[in-house]
């Protein structure tokens, strides 16, 4: 089915996906193949291919599901759902969108929490310097989750192999990059 003959809900999550990023939802037709090769599809809350299904019916309360569920923190962006698909639709794509989405409508699944407070502080960090500043990373997880404990006892091994730097490493085309972030958070509707 071509996507050009596809009316949308205007408004609709498979609309914006299909504008904004050219991610081809409405291809999907339930194959389940992606769902099967999902390695951690046990953990989720819905399979990859139920969460296309829910964002096809373009109703509000499904999209809502999609938006709220755990399975677009747990993907871990492996890309086996893309590779197996027969429509080679851009899944992991979807998921990203749906991440973002859910963080700008304020939708998210409270278990996700933790997940989410890492996601920020990793997105903060590589705002920042343009590189993964490690240290940053794992104080400012810290701050959000309130985890202040977890894992410290790891600090002087990490400290000792050079796995931790005190200093940042700045890239050289910060301004580029940063231009990156402000167009896609632009796409996606945030001020
Ligand atoms: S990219 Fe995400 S949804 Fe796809 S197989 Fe990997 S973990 Fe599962
Ligand atoms: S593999 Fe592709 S076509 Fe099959 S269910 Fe998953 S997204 Fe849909």
């Amino acid at each position: 089915m071509s996507s050009a003959h596809v009316v949308h809900k205007k408004g609709s999550l498979m609309e914006e996906m299909l504008d904004q990023r050219h991610l081809t939802v409405q291809k999907c037709y339930q194959c389940g193949k992606c769902s099967a090769g999902c390695p951690v599809s046990e953990d989720m809350d819905y399979p990859p291919s139920v969460i296309m299904r829910l964002v096809q019916t373009e109703s509000k309360a499904n999209e809502d599901k999609a938006l709220r569920s755990m399975t677009t923190w747990l993907c871990v962006t492996c890309e086996t759902c893309a590779t197996r698909c027969p429509m080679e639709i851009d899944i992991p794509g979807v998921m990203d969108f749906l991440r973002e989405r859910s963080l700008q409508k304020g939708i998210t699944n409270p278990g996700a929490k933790n997940i989410i407070s890492f996601h920020k502080s990793f997105l903060d960090s590589i705002k920042q310097t343009g590189r993964l500043f490690e240290l940053g990373l794992v104080a400012e997880y810290k701050l959000r989750s309130l985890q202040m404990g977890q894992d410290v006892n790891l600090v002087p091994s990490m400290l000792s192999r050079g796995k931790l730097h005190f200093i940042p490493e700045v890239i050289k085309g910060r301004k580029n990059m940063l231009s990156i972030f402000k167009k896609t958070l632009k796409k996606g509707g945030k001020k």
